[in-house]
C-alpha cells in the first residue's frame, strides 16, 4: 500500500468527528455542524491526494477547524458595524440609525404580541398608525397620514388612487432617477397616468404649466432633487406658486419631498431640503416622503394630507399591499416621539446628532481614540476629512470632520480588508492611500471594540 492510500485510509469518519468534545460542545446547529465536518474532511482528502501533507492532523487539530469553519459560516448575512464612512445616511449600511428608544421599543413592545390594531380601552379592534398619524399632525400641522412600506411605493400609491386614467404633469427638471431604479416617468406610467413634461431641464415656469393643463389633467407633482443639483441659471415654480395655481384649477398639488426632514436642518447648514410642516404650509395637497432619511427612523414611507385624499388614497386596494407591519410602527411611533422635543431630538435621534457634532468635538474624539490606540500598542494618527449626509440626501453638502487613520506598513487595501474582517466589521474608506476612520458616524459605545480592532491590525506588522 502506498503512503496515500495509507494517509486516506486513517481520514476519520464523520460520525466520529462529531462525537468530538469540541464539536459537542460548540452552540451550532447540527446540520450546519455536519456540513463543516465533510467539508474539513473533504479538503484533507485532497490535500493527501495532491500530495501537499503527508501526515493526518490529530482528531483535535481537525475538530478546531471544523469549529472555525462553522463558526464563521454561522456568522448572519445581516450583521451589526461599525460605520467609519463619514456618510451619516449609508443606503448600503441601512440607512439611518435608530434611536435607543426606537430600538427598545422593538424588543419590549412588538417582538411578542402587541397592539397594533387593537384598542385596549375599549376592547375592539383598532387602527395600525392612528398612534402615528396623531403624532404626524401635531408636528406637521397635517390633517390627515398614512403610512406605507417606503417612499417610492408612496408615490406610487397616491398616484394610482388620485390620477389614474389622467395626466399628470411634472417638470423636465424634476423627472429624477433616485437610486436602485426608482424614476419618476416610469412609475407615473405605472400607475396608469400620462407624464406631461414641462419646461425645461434648468428652468420651468409657472406659465409653463398652465399652457400644459386640459381637462384630463388630474394632478401636478413636484418632486425634489435629492439626488443631484442644477446650478447656474436655474427658475422652477415654488410649491406656493403651483399650490395657488393648482386651486384656482381645482388640481390636486402633490410634492415628493424625499428626505422629509421634520426639524429645520437650515442649522446644521442643509438649505436644499424642503420640510414636511413647510411644504404643507405653502400649499401643497399631499407630501410624501421617507422614514429612514434625514427624518432619522424607520424605512417606510409617509404621506400627510387633507383628510379626503388621504380617505381615497387609504381606500385603494394596493393600500393593503403597501402598508407597514408592527415592528415599523413601533420604530415610527417611538422615533415621532422624540420630535415632540426638539432638543431631545438632536439629542437622541443618531441621524440628527451626528449632523450637529461640532469640528471641536470629532477632533477631540479621534485624538482620544488615537491616543488610545497607541497605549494600547497599535499605531493611528488623526487626519482631517468630509463626511456626507448621503442617502441621495443634500447632495453637494461636505462636513469638516476628523477620522483615524491606522499606521502600518500593510498597504491601505490590506488594513481595509483586515478590518472588514472583524467579528464586527469596521468599515471605512480609502482616500490618498489611507484608510480613513470618519468618527462622525461611529458611536462612542463602539469605541472600545474599534480600538481593539486596530490594535489588532496594525500590531500585526511588529
Ligand atoms: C429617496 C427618494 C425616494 C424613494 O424613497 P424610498 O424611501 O427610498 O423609497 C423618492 N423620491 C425622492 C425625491 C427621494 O429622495
Amino acid at each position: 500500500m502506498t503512503n496515500k492510500d495509507e494517509l486516506l485510509r486513517q481520514i476519520p469518519q464523520v460520525e466520529k468527528m462529531m462525537q468530538n468534545e469540541q464539536i459537542v460542545k460548540c452552540d451550532i446547529y447540527r446540520h450546519e455542524m455536519i456540513e463543516a465536518v465533510r467539508d474539513v474532511l473533504t479538503d484533507l482528502r485532497e490535500n493527501i491526494k495532491a500530495e501537499e501533507i503527508d501526515k493526518i492532523p490529530d482528531n483535535d487539530e481537525i475538530a478546531q477547524s471544523v469549529v472555525d469553519l462553522a463558526t464563521k459560516r454561522s456568522h448572519k448575512n445581516i450583521r451589526r458595524v461599525i460605520n467609519g464612512t463619514g456618510v451619516i445616511i449609508h443606503s448600503n449600511l441601512g440607512r439611518a440609525s435608530l434611536s435607543k428608544a426606537a430600538a427598545e421599543a422593538v424588543v419590549e413592545e412588538v417582538a411578542s404580541y402587541c397592539t397594533l390594531e387593537y384598542d385596549v380601552e375599549k376592547g375592539k379592534r383598532g387602527d395600525r398608525t392612528a398612534c402615528v398619524e396623531k403624532y404626524l399632525k401635531d408636528l406637521t400641522g397635517c390633517e390627515a397620514a398614512l403610512i406605507v412600506n417606503n417612499n417610492a411605493a408612496a408615490v406610487l400609491l397616491i398616484l394610482s388612487a388620485i390620477a389614474s386614467g389622467g395626466n399628470v404633469i411634472v417638470s423636465r427638471g424634476e423627472l429624477v432617477e433616485i437610486g436602485g431604479g426608482f424614476r419618476v416617468p416610469d412609475i407615473i406610467s405605472l400607475c396608469g397616468c400620462s407624464l406631461r413634461e414641462v419646461g425645461t431641464t434648468n428652468k420651468t415656469r409657472i406659465s409653463d404649466y398652465e399652457a400644459a393643463i386640459d381637462e384630463d389633467t388630474k394632478a401636478i407633482l413636484k418632486v425634489h432633487s435629492s439626488n443631484y443639483k442644477i446650478v447656474g441659471f436655474t427658475q422652477s415654480a415654488t410649491i406656493s406658486e403651483l399650490s395657488t395655481f393648482g386651486k384656482s384649477k381645482n388640481i390636486p398639488v402633490i410634492e415628493d419631498i424625499g428626505s422629509g426632514a421634520l426639524v429645520d436642518v437650515r442649522r446644521y447648514g442643509i438649505n436644499s431640503e424642503p420640510f414636511a410642516a413647510e411644504s404643507l404650509k405653502n400649499g401643497a395637497d399631499i407630501v410624501s416622503f421617507s422614514g429612514d432619511k434625514l427624518l432619522g427612523g424607520i424605512q417606510c414611507g409617509i404621506i400627510l394630507g387633507d383628510k379626503n385624499s388621504i380617505h381615497v388614497i387609504k381606500k385603494h386596494p394596493l393600500y393593503r399591499a403597501l402598508r407597514v407591519d408592527k415592528v415599523t410602527v413601533a420604530i415610527l411611533e417611538a422615533t415621532l416621539r422624540v420630535y415632540a422635543d426638539p432638543q431631545a431630538a438632536q439629542r437622541e435621534i443618531p441621524v440628527l446628532s451626528m449632523l450637529a457634532l461640532s469640528e471641536d468635538v470629532l477632533f477631540a474624539r479621534a485624538e482620544k481614540l488615537c491616543n488610545e490606540i497607541r497605549q494600547s500598542g497599535g499605531a493611528a494618527e488623526v487626519e482631517s476629512t468630509k463626511s456626507v449626509a448621503g442617502g441621495g440626501a443634500v447632495p453637494g453638502l461636505e462636513l469638516n470632520s476628523y477620522a483615524i487613520a491606522p499606521v502600518s506598513s500593510k498597504s491601505a487595501k490590506k488594513i481595509d480588508h483586515h478590518l472588514r474582517q472583524q467579528h464586527i466589521p469596521v468599515i471605512g474608506h480609502i482616500v490618498n492611500d489611507k484608510l480613513l476612520l470618519d468618527v462622525r458616524t461611529i458611536f462612542e459605545e463602539d469605541y472600545e471594540y474599534l480600538v481593539n480592532a486596530v490594535v489588532r491590525v496594525t500590531e500585526e506588522t511588529k
